[in-house]
């Protein structure tokens, strides 16, 4: 490290040895232009850059970080943990009680297997449901994402909408056979070939989509009918919209659950679940297979679980006021600069859409997404030392660590830059 390094610099020696220089595309600024900011260290709601600026954070990696940066009780409980070996491929006491604290907040979730992502939790629930069910379709909805499994990839939200790819050059027409793709808010019509309809309850890698009323309702009863599974992946949902997440908000419940971001404290997790009898069908005690060197690692289940006893009614409550806080400060700002904005909220959960109306679906998100205006409030917005996603497609996280004062200050930016819009 040298005291002259800048985003600048380390942007482009990395591009030289990492593609497009980030390991994950959402971060490389395509869709927004300009060069990435190179995080040194984040505290709380802030993160600053390798040159020293500070920005008033609301991508919270994408969603971990609900505490705040580098809450102190995660990291005691990292530095406990590392304290007494990273990783042992055997059984621990924290990945009993992790998965004693998730059973215990969402009915019907009886038990649970720990992975170390999202995407792998989706990959896993999705043959488990293949293998209970020995059915091989499956329904996803256009603009979800679910990660980057083969056959989940088409259509997908976030960075794959970002760059404007309908799935994934490297995904061969057999993966993607099996898998159905419908609009986002329409329930669809099923037959006894599908094993399993997998949607994000509230739809936040398309901008934030709520679903509309009656339309997880009806999933489940068209799963019911055709004895399909119902999937909710929570990986964004679950532990931020309430302590039971989406299943709870909206009292539906599905057969299978996935989660990720906010459990791992921070740390690589992810986890799926379901009942005992439809888990019962995963190895050793059925023959679905899946399995993981560093699955309930013990750094990530001590993170997580900190982090989950903070997770109480109050706190989803002072981040729905923090969120509620924000929409409203935001709504202002467009409305008086003259800006067409909606800013969608289902609990804590925000999004943002230079629009009239707050899109329903792919299409409608993707008109709003696609205008231009999103990369211009951006870097407006970066300049002023807030930080939102480098794409219209994410939704704005709000931490436990955001207070009166930063959601002030980004409102004020705000107003700034909505003038110039
Ligand atoms: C982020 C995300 C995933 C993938 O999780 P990773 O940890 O990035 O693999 C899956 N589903 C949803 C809804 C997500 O938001």
């Amino acid at each position: 490290m040298s005291d002259t390094q800048t985003n600048a610099s380390l942007f482009a020696r990395a591009q030289e040895v990492i593609p497009g220089g980030v390991n994950s595309p959402v971060r490389a600024f395509r869709s927004v232009g300009g060069t990435p900011y190179f995080v040194a260290r984040a505290e709380g709601p802030y993160v600053f850059d390798v040159e020293g600026r500070r920005y008033i954070d609301f991508v919270q990696s994408y969603g971990p970080s609900i505490l705040g940066h580098a809450h102190p009780d995660v990291i005691a409980a990292i530095r406990d943990a590392a304290g007494r070996g990273t990783s042992y491929g055997a059984p621990t006491e924290n990945e009993v009680r992790i998965a004693e604290e998730i059973t215990s907040r969402i009915p019907g979730l009886e038990m649970l297997r720990l992975v170390s992502s999202g995407t792998e939790a989706a990959m896993s629930a999705i043959r488990l449901a293949r293998g209970a069910t020995g059915r091989d379709r499956i329904v996803k909805f256009a603009g979800n994402y679910h990660g980057h499994t083969d056959a989940l990839l088409v259509a997908g939200g976030s960075g794959v909408a970002q760059q404007g790819l309908k799935g994934s050059e490297g995904v061969t027409a057999g993966a993607i056979a099996d898998t159905i793709v419908a609009p986002f808010n329409v329930v669809p019509e099923l037959d006894e070939s599908v094993a399993v309809v997998c949607v994000e309850p509230v739809a936040a890698n398309m901008g934030l989509v709520a679903p509309e009323p009656g339309f997880l309702e009806g999933l489940r009863d068209a799963c019911d009918q055709v004895g399909a599974m119902l999937l909710f992946d929570e990986v964004i949902t679950g532990f931020r919209l309430c302590r039971g997440g989406a299943a709870e908000w909206y009292g539906v419940q599905p057969d299978v659950w996935c989660f990720g971001k906010v459990i791992g404290g921070g740390l690589p997790m992810g986890a799926f679940g379901a009942s005992r009898d439809i888990m019962s069908n995963l190895a050793p005690l059925g023959g679905v297979y899946q399995a993981g060197t560093l699955s309930g690692n013990p750094l990530a289940t001590a993170a997580g679980l900190a982090a989950l006893e903070h997770l109480t009614p109050d706190a989803y409550q002072q981040l729905t006021d923090t969120a509620a806080r924000l929409q409203a400060g935001l709504e202002q700002a467009f409305v008086a600069a003259g800006v067409p904005a909606v800013v969608p909220r289902v609990g804590p959960l925000l999004g943002l859409f230079f629009t009239d109306v707050a899109p329903h679906d792919f299409d409608s998100a993707r008109e709003a997404a696609e205008n231009g205006v999103y990369a211009r409030f951006f870097h407006g917005m970066l300049e002023r030392g807030v930080a939102l996603a480098p794409g219209a497609y994410e939704a704005l996280f709000v931490s436990l660590a955001h207070g009166d004062q930063e959601i002030d200050a980004a409102i004020d930016a705000a107003t700034e830059v909505a003038r110039l819009l």
